[in-house]
Parts: C-alpha cells; structure tokens; sequence
C-alpha cells in the first residue's frame, strides 16, 4: 500500500454541462479491511461500495449524509457504506470471510460475492423530516455498472461510473479508487458520444492508481478540458462512542438489563461499523439500570 493520503476531487467540464468526481480511497479500503478481517473477495465489494458512497458523500452539503445498502443473494450478504459531505466513511459486510476464485478475466469475483439479484438501496438524510429513498435493482454485481444504474434510473442524471479496488498477496489493500461522471443537460450527442469514447477507453481505475496518477490527473484522463473546483480529505471515522453504546443499553429497558446483571455479569457490545467492543461490568450495568429506571 503506498502512503498518500486518500483525496477526492470535483470537477466540471464543458461549461458546467459534465460533473466529474474522482477519488483515490486505499488507506480506507484497508483500514476497512483490517477492522473487518475482510478476505479479498469481500474486500473489493466493500471497497467499490465504499468508494462510491464517498463520492456520493461529496454530493451532498452540511450535515447532509448518506447511507448505501447493497443486498444481493451472494455469500457476502448486505454490504452497508455511510458517508457525509465531509469525506468522513465507514462500511461493512455481513460476511466478511468471503473469497472466490478469480473470475473468467482473471479478476476478483465481486459479482460472485455480491450475487447477481437483489437491490441497492440509497437513503439520504438531508435534513427533512423524511430521508430520500433510492432503490434499484442490482443488474450486474459487479457494482460499477450497478451504481451507473442507479444514478440512470432513480436520479435520472446519466453517469458512468467506475471502481476498482486491487488486493495485495498479503490481502492488505494495494490500490483502491473510483470515478463518477455525470452528463447534466444540455450536451449535444457528439460530445455524449466523445465522453462515451474517452470512458471506454480509459485503462482501469485500479491501472492508473498503480500508475500513481493523482485523483485529477485520472479526472483529466477522462475529460481534459476539466476544471478542477475543489477537493476533499476522505477519512475512515465512525461516530460510535461509548455515551451512545451506554444510550443504546439504557434503551433496552429494565427487564433486559436485569438479566444481562444477572445472567451475563456483563454486557459487550460491538459496533457494526467499526467492529469496537464496547464492555460494561456489573457496577456499570447497574448505573445504566439505574438511568432506565429514573
Ligand atoms: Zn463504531
């Protein structure tokens, strides 16, 4: 794994016409995969997941956030990623000791992980009394093509979207990174068409990080006239902490409690997210008691 810092960029090109993102996510993917002891499989499916929600996060403003849940009928079972608009990600998987064999290009099988049907399912909180739902069939599995689905279909604003995550012999994370254009209206088909050409024929994304192309050079690879207007830290963080684990215990009410003072003598609690064990002893269990009773 190389040791440049994960960054996202966005872009314009053809006067405003085309949004372009771009992102290089290598030492989230593998802080992921070590939290989580993902086997490589399950760690490009979490990675390209991951990847697109914090693009996705950097669509959104403020307190804004964004959650991803792709449930396929794989062995890997549901893929979660949360993101925000200030590049702060975190993800799992159900499964995470998933590996297949390489698949017929040779690559890890990530539609053989994720399953072939099933839904992505989006929700975003944009700070109404109702988040947005988005929810789209899976058609591929693969992902990239699953996310241009959904972006065509339930956002109606065409993309083409491209992941890629690349694991190490080891399994930790060599590369991992991904690209997001979108085509708003306006453009003519000849430059639809060119955009198309210059998608098509860019190398993979997993390729160029190899290359150690910056996330705007890969943004320009695709559209050469872009216009770079801002960039972003992505970071692993995950909101969990011990005051809302603690709230969490309290709201299982007295019975629950008393039983696990009782019965377990303690109580831990993992957070899904970040796989953090949380561990309350007798005393601590009878001072949340005590807070659900008053
Ligand atoms: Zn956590």
């Amino acid at each position: 794994m190389d040791n440049k810092r994960d960054r996202l960029v966005r872009g314009t090109a053809l006067d405003g016409r085309v949004r372009a993102f771009a992102v290089r996510t290598t030492a989230l993917v593998d802080e992921l995969r070590r939290r989580h002891d993902t086997y490589p499989t399950a760690t490009a499916a979490l990675g390209r997941t991951v990847t697109a929600a914090a693009m996705m996060g950097a669509m959104l403003k403020g307190q804004e956030k964004l959650a991803v849940m792709v449930k396929g009928n794989g062995p890997i079972g549901q893929i979660t990623a949360e993101s925000n608009a200030f590049g702060e990600v975190r993800g799992y998987v159900t499964n995470p000791h998933v590996h297949l064999p390489s698949n017929s290009l040779g690559k890890l099988d990530v539609a053989g992980a994720v399953g072939t049907e099933g839904f992505i399912d989006i929700s975003k909180d944009l700070g109404m009394k109702e988040p947005y739902r988005g929810s789209v069939p899976i058609i591929s599995g693969e992902l990239g093509d699953d996310f241009t689905y959904y972006f065509a279909v339930s956002e109606q604003t065409p993309a083409a979207v491209g992941l890629g995550v690349l694991v190490e012999t080891d399994n930790s994370v060599r590369v991992a990174g991904g690209f997001i254009v979108q085509l708003l209206p306006g453009l003519t088909d000849e430059e639809i068409t060119e955009i198309e050409r210059a998608v098509g024929s860019l190398p993979s994304v997993t390729a160029l990080l190899e290359e150690g192309l910056e996330p705007e050079e890969m943004l320009r690879y695709l559209l050469p006239d872009a216009v770079i207007m801002d960039e972003l830290d992505i970071n692993f963080v995950c909101q969990c902490s011990r005051e809302r684990v603690e709230q969490t215990l309290v709201s299982l009410g007295e019975k629950e409690l008393e039983r696990l003072i009782e019965e377990d003598d303690q109580a831990e609690v993992v957070c899904h997210f970040c796989n953090e064990a949380y561990v309350f002893n007798k005393d601590e269990l009878q001072v949340i008691l005590d807070q659900a009773k008053s």
